[in-house]
């Protein structure tokens, strides 16, 4: 029997894409392709470029030239948008008391699967279990979403991102308001989703601090793309440093996560 073979499509395949809003040119030529498996770092500076490229990514903005493919489908054709997850550190906004638990919070990844809350059967209600422990936050789940710390709370976004099974995991500046020991824990839990579940992470931040140790690859954008490649040759490359604002041999030092 002749078995079919099926083609593994990089999550996300940019071709050359520019974008101004008006006359300012935001993001020049931007050729760029993540990998299946892979956990990829991109940083720059503020203003560099990075939350108009997402968007693009997830559709919001059309590009005034270039091509995005998303799992092999031009993004004008694309509706698989259920295999991306995508959480920002705008998510981050039940410190106002909003009363919803643990649970409640990362069952509502399943409104656009189930539509309402009240459908939720055994089997979503055991996805919604799975997520939360996937994330270590089991001991949590009854808890108000509004008691728990910062990197908690940021915890319980990325389960409920990952309740509806994304091949595609997209981070908009998660660490923001994270002490530093969280944010290195929090970068281990996405390590580890990465090489047990085979999830494809794109982790869009400024600050590259200890990103480097956890990501495969990373990507550096200033408006242009300056550098895309594998982690260990970005570290070991001084002139990035000076780009992006960091001394990369003191990064190197930090390997305390592992
Ligand atoms: P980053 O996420 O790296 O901080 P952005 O993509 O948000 O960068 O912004 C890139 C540039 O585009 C900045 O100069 C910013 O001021 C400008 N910009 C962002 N959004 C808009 C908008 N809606 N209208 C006009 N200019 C914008």
């Amino acid at each position: 029997m002749s078995q079919k073979k099926t083609e593994v499509y990089a999550p996300i395949d940019i071709e050359s894409v520019s974008f101004r809003y008006g006359q300012q040119n935001v993001l020049e030529n931007i050729s760029m392709k993540i990998e299946k498996g892979s956990f990829l770092g991109l940083v720059g500076p503020n203003g560099s470029g990075k939350s108009t490229l997402i968007k693009i990514i997830l559709g919001l903005l059309k590009p005034q030239n270039g091509k995005v493919r998303l799992f092999g489908e031009r993004i004008e054709k694309f509706q698989q948008w259920d295999k991306i997850g995508f959480v920002s550190q705008k998510a981050n906004s039940f410190n106002s008391g909003f009363p919803a638990t643990v649970f409640e919070v990362v069952s509502m990844g399943l409104f656009g699967k189930i539509g309402l809350f009240r459908f939720l059967n055994k089997h979503h209600k055991r996805k919604v279990v799975e997520a939360i422990t996937s994330v270590g936050m089991e001991k949590y789940i009854h808890q108000n979403i509004g008691q728990l710390s910062g990197g908690q709370q940021q915890r319980v976004f990325i389960a409920r991102a990952l309740v509806s099974d994304p091949e595609l995991l997209i981070l908009d500046e998660p660490t923001v308001g994270v002490d530093v020991q969280s944010v290195q824990q929090f970068y281990t839990m996405l390590k580890k989703l990465n090489q047990e579940k085979d999830m494809t992470l794109l982790l869009i931040t400024h600050d590259m601090g200890a990103m480097t140790d956890y990501v495969t690859d990373v990507a550096c954008l200033n408006k242009t793309l300056h550098f895309h490649g594998n982690s260990n040759e970005f570290v070991s490359n001084p002139d990035l440093s000076s780009i992006y604002g960091h001394d990369v041999h003191m990064i190197t030092h930090n390997h305390g996560g592992h």
